[in-house]
């Protein structure tokens, strides 16, 4: 039995845990794609104009173009009559020419005729759409030359920043690359992720079926796989192997091996369970990579961290929160600062504690909340459970954790509390 699980081990804070890990964790190979297929990467470097934003000088309301001088006298007593000479409607490449006392009907996002150096929209005009390809009579002034006109480039000129390396790309990013006439993008690989779950007691929801849904006296569903898979998935990685192992170790040397060598290592693997002071402790007795030791977090507090050849190892505490909150703390930033991500952490904001609970001095702790948002100025952190790191049931309630600082020992109901949120 490996004796390095001393109980009473020197603890480290989360913060010197974060940073060993962090500082094992490099920005993966980047890629050329598609912007098509690039939703949910993170852009590897900065992205820049290739047109101008708006390209063309254009119209932002329905309307005329006309020569400011012909109207900037026009008042409700002295209106200024126009003849439309031509119609431009979006997409249009015409360009009209405007001499003194004519205008052109225009529509949002046209081009603005040469000639042209203001826009009327049609409520600013007495016959409105309804008369408006003959004469129109405009009763009141612009508000100034170059109203309701967009510039050219004034969004984003040609060669400008649109986005920096580290952004995160989902919809409003690629749609601003998009619109700037960018085709493809350098990203970051999708770390890939093998997850490995750990210990004697577990059936593999698979084979629950087949045992028509029941479990023998010290059985449980295995559940920290689908736990992690789903929260891989969130952070931009994929898993690309999935194993339940018991506590015997014999299986672990060679997958171990298949996974962490050749050309298809795997960026990262995750064990939960086996990892603490118990008597089975797989993970920590055979994976001789990973070092292991307390750190000063509840839940979480032993931790296992390593590497093989390229690839980071975590070894996770089995309890469901345990795990959950591990991830979030730990493995989360690490596959996020292997894409490159310029923000690795997630937002924190004030709440009210809804209730009062313990916390245990010396140690950070993370508490599953869920987040009342009926008082936007005051949201409130409603504890899912009571702390216990192994009541998986209520975690799928969370939507938030509280974070604790060390040095307290109770949080009272009405305290402010910084929580984490989730999503
Ligand atoms: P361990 O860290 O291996 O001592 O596990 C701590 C607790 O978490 C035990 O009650 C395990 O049964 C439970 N546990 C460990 N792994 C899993 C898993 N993959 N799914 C559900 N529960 C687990
Ligand atoms: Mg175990």
């Amino acid at each position: 039995m490996d004796m390095s699980a001393t109980p009473g081990a020197a603890m480290v804070s989360v913060d010197e845990h974060l940073a060993t890990v962090l500082a094992a964790a490099a920005s993966l190979p980047v890629r050329s794609v598609a912007l098509a297929d690039a939703l949910g990467a993170t852009l590897a470097a900065p992205a820049v104009a290739a047109f101008d934003l708006p390209a063309f000088e254009n119209s932002a309301m329905d309307g005329f173009a006309v020569r400011h001088a012909d109207v900037a006298a026009a008042r409700a007593d002295r209106p200024v009559r126009l003849q439309v000479v031509a119609d431009v409607p979006a997409g249009s490449p015409l360009d009209p020419p405007l001499a003194a006392g004519e205008a052109a009907r225009i529509m949002t996002g046209a081009p603005l005729p040469t000639a042209a150096d203001t826009v009327v929209p049609f409520e600013d005009t007495l016959g409105g759409l309804a008369d408006s390809l003959g004469e129109i009579v405009v009763a009141s002034a612009p508000r100034s030359l170059g109203a309701h006109v967009r510039r050219r480039g004034e969004d984003t000129p040609r060669g400008g920043l649109v986005l920096p390396a580290g952004t995160l790309l989902g919809g409003r990013q690629l749609a601003a690359l998009a619109a700037v006439g960018v085709t493809g993008v350098t990203v970051a690989s999708a770390p890939r992720v093998v997850v490995v779950s750990t210990g004697s007691e577990l059936v593999p929801l698979d084979d629950l079926p087949a045992r028509g849904g029941s479990l023998r006296r010290g059985e449980i569903p295995e559940s920290n796989g689908t736990l992690l898979a789903g929260l891989v998935h969130g952070a931009g990685a994929v898993v690309v192997r999935r194993e339940v192992v018991d506590d015997e170790g014999d299986d672990l040397h060679d997958l171990l091996d298949a996974v962490t060598t050749g050309p298809d290592a795997c960026d990262v693997v995750i064990f939960s369970g086996g990892v603490s002071a118990g008597a089975y402790e797989v993970v920590r007795q055979h994976v001789t990579q990973m070092t292991f030791g307390p750190v000063a977090m509840q839940p979480g507090k032993p931790q296992g961290f390593g590497v093989a050849g390229s690839t980071l190892l975590f070894g996770l505490p089995g309890n469901p929160v345990s795990v959950a909150v591990s991830f979030e703390v730990f493995v989360r930033p690490a596959l996020l600062a292997l894409q490159g991500r310029a923000r690795l952490h997630r937002p924190r904001v004030r709440a009210v504690a809804d209730s009062g609970w313990r916390t245990p001095e010396g140690r950070q702790q993370f508490l599953p909340v869920a987040l009342d948002r009926s008082d936007p100025a005051a949201w409130r952190a409603v504890p899912v459970s009571g702390g216990g790191s192994h009541l998986a049931g209520r975690l799928g309630a969370a939507d938030a954790y509280a974070v604790i600082p060390a040095d307290l020992e109770v949080v009272r109901a009405g305290d402010p509390v910084d929580v984490m949120l989730l999503d």
